[in-house]
């Protein structure tokens, strides 16, 4: 067992809980099935806790996953996840650990705009995940009718929450509404999983939501302090500084990838096969009730290894363990996964662009249009603006809406164009584009989603060292994946000790 002190910070919490049991007597090989962030945090996690593992992750296709920084007329950008909430020490740690601090930057503020009967209006400043606390600012902007405004008004005296968890929908629509619902909270708060209102738990997604309704049943008196914090953070009094929320990374997202697996490659102990696609984990060998060697099958292959982490999209994961626990693999494999594609556009800085203050754009889902967000990339990201172009992204698709999954690439990016056209006039010609695709990348958390997936992946870990993670089993955001990946490690050689050492 490495000593704590050695150990990089983000594995703070996690070698706490594995040290408890102590390190395996033998060596071990593992198997860490999928590489993107999750899998390859867990990897690096593995080698970092232990001396006595060797490390093989399987990889589909390249590193990253979700987690991609690509070209755009020879510019790095990230199409995928382009920053991260500070608030998660993990993902600040991990990049201070591969060398990244000095490369950390903040995304610039600026105004977000509503569409809603094709005009443009703007979120309320005072405001959290839609939710608007005060109510002179948001009958200001006009976009909520007078209808509208006097639903919102019953918030103020709604009883405390009793019970449990609850819906986005179930929670927000008695007290704020259903105009305020479409129109601002579900854009944000369930804009932020792909997801819907009436689907989407309020713990899993916006657990203050729920908190605020139990202590205040009012959410506009619930949250004010939070809008607050948020107001002071931004407009901090003479002598301080700003607080950012969120950092991304100069060259992009994905040196997270390339330095955890060049960091990685350091070792004899790690093999990364990428275009390695596992079909199957099989139970090779049990030890009385315990599984202690799994067969994985890519292709004509069959791989023994003595412990697993799989780290693949959720409906995949379901049909990876459906030899070791057939029901719980029935039950992952049947929750609803929301796919969505990203056009990013490059236009020349000199055509005029309505943007100017301005971060970005949702779409709520009573407009009728598959798309859902714009971002100004260039407005958001000082190191994109230093170009001559001006790159901007259009989020397509949502929960239930799938319809930009039977488009081609030139279909996507004619209707991102004309939405641009229609909804802001811009009319100049693009320079560049690209289409992304995410398919099954945002899963529904459902009411007492993560208790109930803890619980299944308490069940399979229980019939011996596999073990299940990713976003399915704990938060979609970059901190959130670091966290899991490393508890997934920790856990797993918790595990392989007390078989070891038995
Ligand atoms: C468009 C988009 C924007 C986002 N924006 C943000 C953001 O700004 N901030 C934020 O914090 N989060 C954001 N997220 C969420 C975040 O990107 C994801 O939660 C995170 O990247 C998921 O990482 P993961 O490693 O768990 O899963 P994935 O990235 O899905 O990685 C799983 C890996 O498994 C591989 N794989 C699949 N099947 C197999 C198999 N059978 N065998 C071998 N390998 C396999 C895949 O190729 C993939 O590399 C965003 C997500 C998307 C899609």
């Amino acid at each position: 067992m490495k000593n704590s002190s050695d150990l990089p910070e983000y594995l703070a919490e996690s070698s706490a809980y594995f040290h408890e049991s102590g390190e395996a007597k033998k060596d071990f090989t593992i198997a860490v099935v999928g590489g993107g962030i999750t899998g390859l945090v867990a990897a690096h996690a593995l080698l970092a806790l232990s001396d006595r593992c060797r490390v093989t992750v399987f990889e589909r296709a390249i590193p990253g996953g979700r987690l991609a920084t690509r070209t755009l007329c020879d510019i790095p950008i990230d199409v995928g996840p382009d920053n991260f909430l500070i608030r998660r020490q993990e993902a600040v740690q991990l990049c201070t650990a591969l060398g990244l601090k000095d490369e950390l930057v903040e995304p610039k503020n600026g105004d977000v705009k509503i569409l809603s009967d094709g005009k443009l209006f703007s979120m309320p400043k005072k405001s959290h995940m839609g939710v608007p606390v005060d109510f002179k600012e948001i009958a200001a902007l006009g976009l909520v009718s007078k209808g509208g405004l006097k639903a919102l008004k019953k918030d103020r005296n709604y009883p405390k929450h009793q019970g449990g968890d609850r819906t986005i929908y179930e929670l927000v629509a008695p007290r704020l509404g259903e105009e305020v619902l479409d129109l601002l909270v579900e854009p944000m708060a369930a804009g932020i999983h792909a997801g819907l209102a009436s689907t989407l738990g309020v713990s899993a997604t916006v657990p203050e939501f729920l908190a605020a309704a139990i202590q205040h049943g009012s959410l506009t008196r619930g949250l004010k302090p939070l809008v607050e914090a948020k107001l002071l953070r931004e407009n901090p009094p003479i002598g301080r500084s700003p607080e950012p929320v969120f950092y991304g990374l100069k060259n992009g997202m994905g040196s997270i990838i390339d330095r955890l697996v060049d960091s990685m490659s350091l070792s004899s102990r790690i093999e990364i096969r990428v275009g390695t696609e596992v079909e199957a984990i099989e139970i090779a060998r049990k030890s009385g009730p315990l599984i202690d060697k799994f067969a994985l099958v890519a292709g004509q292959n069959k791989y023994l290894v003595d412990g697993v982490i799989v780290s693949t999209p959720g409906p995949t994961t379901g049909e990876l363990i459906k030899d070791i626990e057939p029901e719980i693999g029935k039950q992952i494999s049947s929750i609803p996964h929301a796919s969505v594609a990203l056009a990013t556009l490059a236009y020349n800085k000199l055509d005029l662009f309505p943007s100017h203050g301005q971060r970005g754009l949702l779409v709520p889902r009573s407009q009728g249009i598959p798309i859902t967000a714009v971002t100004w990339m260039s407005q958001k990201w000082p190191h994109l603006n230093k170009s001559d172009l001006n790159f901007v992204r259009i989020s397509i698709g949502k929960m239930n809406d799938n319809s930009h999954k039977s488009m081609t690439e030139g279909q996507l990016v004619a209707l991102a164009s004309e939405f641009l056209a229609s909804t802001f006039g811009i009319k100049a010609q693009i320079i560049e584009s690209r289409v992304d695709r995410y398919n099954e990348a945002f899963p529904n958390y459902a009411p007492d989603h993560l208790v109930n997936m803890a619980r299944l992946r308490e069940s399979v870990a229980s019939r011996g060292p596999i073990i299940l993670s990713g976003p399915l089993f704990g938060g979609i955001g970059i901190g959130s994946r670091i966290a899991d990946g490393a508890m997934a490690a920790s856990r797993l050689l918790k595990i392989l000790g007390e078989i070891g050492s038995g």
